[in-house]
């Protein structure tokens, strides 16, 4: 089922993720309409907060292009894109690591709006899968990128927070039309 997409300001976008316990079926079912949901707005993420459930699960699938990264190792094992995605991942803990990068991106819950945010450009992650297998992720690229976007969704941050003052300072008015929208 395609799910609703929450969008900016919406409050739940801010709270930080309840980490997972225990996998239910319904948790399964949840994982498996947020797929369906990503797929169907042509997303390369999706973290749970966006579809109004705080707590730590997402979403990124980054297979559609093995090119937009140089290298990808799961548990120390060079792995493509498409064996790993989509990877739907609980309990994340990231650690940026690599030189900073300015690069577009874009947020489902920020329709119309593609910005340049500062991350850095490596990351190792480790997450968990729906069963129970730890891995280690390993990256750089979109794939590094799509990681820190989705996880910082899981804590409550959002992309905006990582725009340069003059980048959101263009993005003002945009942002002043959503919120007076959610509200009315
Ligand atoms: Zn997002």
């Amino acid at each position: 089922m395609v799910l609703d997409i929450v969008q900016y300001p919406a409050p739940v976008l801010r709270q930080k993720g309840e980490v997972i316990t225990e996998v239910t079926e319904e948790l399964r079912q949840l994982a498996s309409d947020m797929m369906e949901t990503m797929e169907d707005a042509h997303g390369v993420g999706l973290a749970a907060q966006q579809v109004g459930h705080p707590i730590q699960m997402a979403i990124v699938d980054v297979s559609y292009d093995e090119e937009c990264v140089t290298y990808c190792r799961v548990n120390g094992q060079d792995t493509k894109l498409e064996d790993i995605c989509p990877l739907v991942f609980i309990n994340p803990y990231i650690e940026p690591v690599g030189e900073k990068e300015s690069e577009s991106e874009g947020c489902l819950s920020f329709p119309d709006i593609r910005a340049d945010v500062i991350r850095k450009g490596e990351v190792v992650a480790k997450v968990t899968t729906l069963d129970g297998e730890e891995l280690i992720i390993e990256t750089d690229g979109l794939f590094a990128r799509a990681l820190q976007h989705e996880i910082d969704h899981l804590f409550g941050k959002l992309f905006i927070d990582r725009m340069s003052s003059a980048r959101k300072l263009k993005l003002k008015k945009r942002l002043k039309e959503m919120q007076e929208g959610y509200r009315s």
